[in-house]
């Protein structure tokens, strides 16, 4: 299926919605039934028939069909944020007694959900460094039962090698999860490589705009109906029609959005490499990447998500930078239309100093590239590495 038809025409019935080209916003809870007999048919089956909005809405099985078809999976289902569709597959494959082995630096809430919640319902968990095939190996007890990828992360960005690891774990009778926001559908297909479960957190890429917060989680048919039976029914972390909808809107500038921000990006890249004060760079495809050859062996094109190390004496040459910056905005988040910046100095205490061992040094600032001109983006760094 080519990734125009999916973004464009896919999943929208659109003889049934009387030609519209946009999809109606099906803003209904509930679905009405001409007969008891009806009625049954949509209980037997709320994965796929319209009963109730929990489960399904139309607007919201257009995205479903999406999503799944870009990450090449049977299977989608939607969530209200990328944390609720991680903690559904992961809730849906552990019971008390079970293990989990996590990559050891995951979005921090995948680390909350393991170290801070499940573990209160006796499921233990491993944090190993995944950049490393052999830390997998020596990780899985008898007891394991789920292990959980993210690769690339979205801060210093180690990958893990998601064939070998399903490899491993099918061997093994494991279930693969991989967060695979990072890449977005179009640049890596976890599940082509055997990982069982992809989770996106739909807020960033995949609607582009910063104006939803959703999550996506793909799978097989059989899996993805286990989840919706488990957790996803149980907890209710639904995305609402009307989001679904935006979201559908988003979706039809995936492509272009991409290509626009990664050619920003490599030019973004080359400044920055040359430039005085940036002490190191974290991007996957910098052919500085320690695992530069594995991501040219996994992914496809580039994301705009990179973490810039500044080279400057103390904590305040770092605040004096972000503060100059104009067209990057400081805040959370990342994979929107607009240019962003997180320092990791924000999350610390005024006066930490620079490098306290353990944690990541506080000269860290990630930059989020968005579709403004690359010149742009290029002046007001400059003007800002100068405040340094
Ligand atoms: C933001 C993020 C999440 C969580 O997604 P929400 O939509 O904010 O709940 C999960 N994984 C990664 C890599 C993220 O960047």
């Amino acid at each position: 299926m080519d990734l125009s038809y999916i973004l464009n025409h896919l999943g929208e019935d659109r003889e049934t919605y009387r030609g519209a080209v946009s999809p109606p916003i099906f803003q209904s809870s509930i679905f009405a039934f001409p007969s008891v007999e009806a009625f049954r048919d949509g209980f037997r089956d709320e994965f796929r028939r319209t009963t109730y909005t929990r489960g399904n809405n139309p607007t919201v099985e257009i995205l479903r069909k999406k999503v799944a078809a870009l990450e090449g999976a049977e299977d989608c289902l939607m969530f209200g944020s990328g944390a609720g569709a991680i903690a559904a597959g992961v809730m849906a494959s552990v019971s008390a007694g079970d293990h989990v082995v996590c990559v050891q630096r995951p979005y921090s809430w995948t680390r909350a959900l393991l170290r801070d919640l499940l573990s209160r319902f006796a499921v233990a968990h491993t944090f190993i460094d995944g950049t490393d095939i052999a830390n997998f190996e020596q990780a899985v007890t008898p007891a394991t039962k789920l292990i959980v990828l993210e690769s690339p992360n979205s801060m210093t960005f180690e990958m893990q090698d998601l064939a070998a690891v399903a490899e491993l774990a099918r061997a093994r009778g494991i279930r693969t999860l991989c967060d695979n926001s990072y890449a977005s559908p179009l640049n890596q297909s976890p599940i082509a490589a055997g990982i069982d479960m992809v989770a996106h957190s739909a807020t960033k890429y995949l609607n582009g705009h910063s104006d939803v917060v959703a999550g996506a989680l793909c799978g097989s048919e059989q899996l993805m109906r286990e989840v919706f039976r488990g957790p996803f029914m149980t907890c209710g972390a639904i995305l609402a029609p009307h989001d679904a909808w935006l979201m559908i809107r988003g979706l039809r500038t995936l492509q272009i959005r991409m290509q626009r921000i990664a050619a920003t990006t490599q030019l973004v890249l080359a400044f920055l490499q040359a430039h005085p004060r940036i002490e190191k760079i974290y991007y996957p495809h910098s052919e500085t990447n320690p695992q530069f050859a594995l991501v040219q062996e996994q992914m496809r094109g580039a994301s705009g998500l990179l973490t810039i190390a500044l080279r400057t004496e103390d904590v305040a040459g770092v605040e004096r930078f972000c503060n100059a910056l104009e067209r990057f905005l400081m805040t959370v988040s990342w994979g929107g239309y607009e240019s962003l910046m997180f320092p990791v100095c924000a999350v610390h205490p005024a006066g930490a100093p620079l490098k306290s061992g353990g944690a990541l040094p506080l000269n860290l600032v990630r930059l989020s590239i968005g579709l403004e001109e690359p010149e742009v983006l290029i002046a007001d760094l400059q003007q800002a590495l100068a405040a340094i």
